[in-house]
């Protein structure tokens, strides 16, 4: 599982009871990670210019694999 501000590793806090990423050090919930990719979603394929956004690019890219993570289910 990866951050979806930074695409960074997620480790899960037991103490915490949250995921937290080893890159940038942001705390995420299993509800807010759903959430948060969700938004990025909606985000990212409703305004998504490849040449503006590089950022955007590289979430657009992982958000690729994560969706098609999630539908192996
Ligand atoms: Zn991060």
């Amino acid at each position: 599982m990866n951050c979806p501000e930074c695409a960074g590793e997620l480790k899960y806090d037991r103490n915490r009871r949250s995921y937290v990423c080893t890159r940038c050090g942001a705390t995420w919930k299993r509800e807010e990670l759903d959430e948060a990719h969700e938004k990025l979603l909606d985000e990212i394929y409703g305004g998504f210019d490849e040449k503006k956004d590089e950022k955007a690019k590289r979430q657009k890219e992982y958000l690729d694999w994560w969706v098609s993570k999630e539908k192996k289910k």
